[in-house]
């Protein structure tokens, strides 16, 4: 596989199950059954809204289409009506509450360069120093990026062709 979209679903399949919200469950992320709910990024702006197309002969047709400009194969009329996608409860509610997203909030997570993500600790970050062998603390960086939808795109875009996504998403441009 490419990039390191991988990393991050074995991060999450590993991931144990007390750090997952009490209404979500894993399975939702690591077998999608619907492409239209993988909220994977969840960016919590309470997004569980969409909207349907039916042509206006509706009574005799069933078909829905997520694109006004469809026709409608039964009756041949453009599909103008809209319609409101109505999320079940649980997505409801995981929007309407405090956190949203999949995991628990309490915990601060560690995701790597190559989106390996980890619950982090004290003694993890201790370790990570000492596994790229930082010697002078000096030489640490803070650096608090912003995350919106455009960041969310590139990180997609980059996760699938690059094993330093944090990097290229988010130092490269800065550089210059
Ligand atoms: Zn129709």
């Amino acid at each position: 596989m490419l990039g390191c979209v991988a990393n991050l679903y074995e991060s999450i399949e590993s991931l144990n199950e007390t750090y997952i919200q009490p209404n979500q469950s894993k399975d939702t992320l690591l077998k999608p059954r619907a492409p239209a709910s993988i909220p994977l990024l969840s960016l919590n702006d309470g997004q569980t809204e969409a909207v349907f197309y039916r042509c206006c002969y509706g009574r005799n047709c069933n078909c829905v289409s997520d694109d006004r400009r469809a026709i409608c194969p039964q009756c041949g009329n453009a599909m103008t009506i809209s319609l409101k996608y109505v999320a079940p409860p649980a997505a409801q509610e995981a929007s309407a509450g405090d956190e949203g997203g999949f995991v628990k909030g309490v915990v601060t997570y560690m995701v790597m360069d190559d989106l390996v993500v980890k619950p982090m600790s004290t003694i993890s970050s201790i370790a990570l120093l000492n596994k790229f062998n930082v010697k002078e603390i000096e030489a640490l960086e803070e650096k608090a990026v912003i995350l919106g939808m455009n960041e969310a795109l590139k990180l997609l875009k980059t996760s699938l062709e690059s094993k330093s996504v944090l990097t290229n998403v988010f130092m490269k441009s800065v550089g210059k």
